[in-house]
């Protein structure tokens, strides 16, 4: 455990240390004060990948009582100023703290009746384990390791609108990432670092170009990988609805290492790895998570399925859909993880945020796959089309903000006249697991 306790300078230097605050007109001391509840409203990120330095330009919301508190990880904080002035802040690293999210600063920031921006230079170190920014080239900070990145809120119901400027690209690489996102969560944002050549796939009805971002030697698997990824994005934007970030997207394949499969949802250039890359699937899973997951985001991590779970259905039902043949294998291969799956993993836990989703093992393949099949069950009621609607229905009440899986279920019962609360009983609580492909109840 490592336990720094920084104190920087006084905010209102004429009362530092003093003990005058009697006196009427003399200002009074802000100390840093835990403020966890003080939103963010904006974050703009700017780093030097060489010199493993940045600054944070953060902008906290009005508050009515003083202080702010931010998740830092392992980050080395240099200073931090507030109108270009140093703002004082402590150092907290919480007894028998496990995780980066223990690790907090707490901001001498007056209350306030509108925003106000602080600007933190930092230092930030490289990370294994995919906590943080890899000497690979890649960032991976979900679920909880955004404060080894830069000072942020990582719980996922937190919208975020942040920015993200790169220097220090080594020669003959190039960094992919996209310069700005809105009401995002802090793990959505990522860069990869890395000797890229651009595949332009094409462009789709409402307009979005989708590329594939490849490094030597991938362009065959950039080709597979990349086969029906227009049609897909194309069928979210027309089925779904409007796509939230941006109108360049892609796959960018990511040099996770030896036995590292699948991606991560770093929209609108999601990070598949290298050795995905040719899979149709992962790259249609990562897109769909432009809608559920970044696009609504899950508001507590026992939500975890109405993310993957969601995602999963709709990577197999967008195939389905722009090439059969595909979707079909697409679907025995959910069949076969179906069977791998223990009776007993946790799908959707009944509480909020009082699980940790790594620890208590809600991250396995569980909330995936019987996620799917629950609304393969409800397609297979009342017909996929108008679970599509149901679909779009919660996107476009949703989407920009937090959700719950209950709330799908109501907005299912909405739409399509079914009320699938049997159905979630079956595949999303029981410990005893349906056979694939079982219809609704
Ligand atoms: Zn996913």
């Amino acid at each position: 455990m490592s336990v720094r306790s920084v104190l920087g300078l006084c905010l209102l230097v004429a009362a530092c240390g003093g003990d005058d605050g009697g006196t009427p007109d003399a200002p009074v001391a802000i100390q840093p004060t835990a403020n966890p509840t003080r939103e963010l409203l904006d974050t703009q990120l700017a780093y030097d990948v060489t010199a493993l330095t940045a600054t944070a330009t953060i902008t906290f919301a009005a508050s009515t009582e003083p202080g702010a508190t931010l998740e830092v990880g392992d980050l080395t904080i240099d200073r931090v100023t507030l109108d270009g002035a140093d703002l004082a802040f402590t150092a907290v690293t919480a007894p028998g703290a496990a995780h980066a999210n223990d690790h907090t600063i707490d901001l001498a920031l007056p209350a306030s009746d509108g925003p106000l921006a602080v600007t933190i230079a930092f230092h930030y170190k490289h990370h294994a384990s995919f906590e943080g920014a890899a000497v690979a080239g890649y960032t991976l900070v979900w679920p909880y390791h955004c404060g080894n990145l830069f000072p942020c809120h990582s719980q996922p119901d937190d919208g975020l609108t942040i920015s993200l400027a790169i220097t220090g690209v080594p020669a003959g690489k190039t960094a992919v990432f996209p310069p700005m996102l809105t009401e995002a969560p802090a793990y959505q944002i990522a860069w990869s670092i890395d000797a890229y050549t651009e595949l332009p796939l094409g462009t789709t009805t409402a307009g979005t170009a989708v590329s594939m971002w490849y490094r030597p030697t991938e362009l065959t698997a950039a080709q597979a990988g990349g086969a029906n990824l227009v049609a897909v994005f194309d069928w979210l934007e027309e089925t779904i609805g409007p796509y939230r970030f941006g109108s360049k997207v892609g796959t960018v394949s990511v040099k996770w290492g030896p036995g590292a499969l699948g991606g991560m949802e770093h929209h609108p250039m999601w990070h598949i790895s290298s050795g995905a890359l040719a899979d149709e699937e992962t790259n249609a899973h990562e897109a769909v998570h432009g809608w559920y997951g970044d696009g609504i985001r899950i508001a507590c991590w026992e939500d975890f399925v109405l993310s993957e779970g969601t995602t999963t259905y709709l990577a197999g039902r967008a195939l389905d859909v722009v090439a059969p043949t595909v979707g079909a294998t697409v679907w025995a291969g959910y069949a076969t993880e179906l069977n791998g799956i223990s009776a007993m993993a946790k799908v959707w836990p009944q509480s909020c945020n009082a699980i940790d989703i790594i620890d208590d093992d809600l991250f396995t393949n569980a909330p995936y796959i019987r996620g799917a099949f629950f609304y393969r069950g409800v397609a297979l009621k009342v017909g996929a089309a108008l679970l599509d609607q149901a679909l779009a229905a919660f996107y476009a009440a949703h989407a920009g903000k937090a959700a719950r899986m209950s709330d799908m279920l109501t907005t299912i019962k909405d739409v399509t006249g079914y009320d699938p609360t049997a159905c979630a009983d079956m595949w999303l609580k029981s410990t005893t697991k349906p056979a694939a492909n079982t219809a609704c109840p």
